[in-house]
C-alpha cells in the first residue's frame, strides 16, 4: 500500500456526477475499439483500471448502457459524459480525461489497434496491440 497516495477526483462535464478513487491505477492505456469510438465520439479513449472497491461515486448517480454481454458503460444522465466501463471482473475502467488532473495517469499502451482510424495516431512509442492486452 502507498500511504501517500492522493485520491484521484473526477467527474462529468456538467458536474452532477463526481467520483473518487482511493488507490493507484492498475494499468492505463488507449483503446481504439469501435465501441469506445462510437460511445465517446472520439478516435480513441484513454482509460485506466482500478479495483471496483477503490472507486466510488461521491455525487450524482450515473445512467448505464449495456454495450455487450459482459460490460456496461456508465454516463451522466444530464450531460451525457461517458465516465466508466464496468464488467464482471474485479476491475473497472475509468476514462482518464474525466479526471480533474488527467496528466496524473499517463497511458502506457494502445489496445484494439486493429480498428484505429487511419488519420489518427499519437506521438509515442508505446506498444500497439491489435486486440486486447496480451
Ligand atoms: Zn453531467
Ligand atoms: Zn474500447
Amino acid at each position: 500500500m502507498t500511504a501517500k497516495f492522493t485520491p484521484l477526483q473526477g467527474g462529468c462535464l456538467c458536474g452532477d456526477v463526481r467520483f473518487q478513487i482511493k488507490a493507484p491505477p492498475i494499468q492505463s492505456g488507449y483503446c481504439h475499439c469501435r465501441m469506445c469510438q462510437r460511445n465517446s465520439g472520439a478516435p480513441a479513449v484513454a482509460s485506466f483500471s482500478v479495483l471496483v472497491h477503490d472507486f466510488a461515486y461521491v455525487a450524482g448517480r450515473p445512467a448505464a448502457f449495456r454495450s455487450s454481454a459482459h460490460g456496461q458503460r456508465e454516463f451522466c444522465p444530464r450531460c451525457g459524459s461517458y465516465l466508466v466501463f464496468r464488467d464482471d471482473t474485479p476491475e473497472i475502467g475509468v476514462n482518464t480525461a474525466s479526471l480533474d488532473d488527467p496528466g496524473a495517469v499517463p497511458p502506457t499502451f494502445h489496445i484494439y489497434w486493429e480498428s484505429h482510424i487511419d488519420w489518427f495516431d499519437t506521438a509515442d512509442t508505446l506498444p500497439r496491440y491489435e486486440k486486447g492486452l496480451p
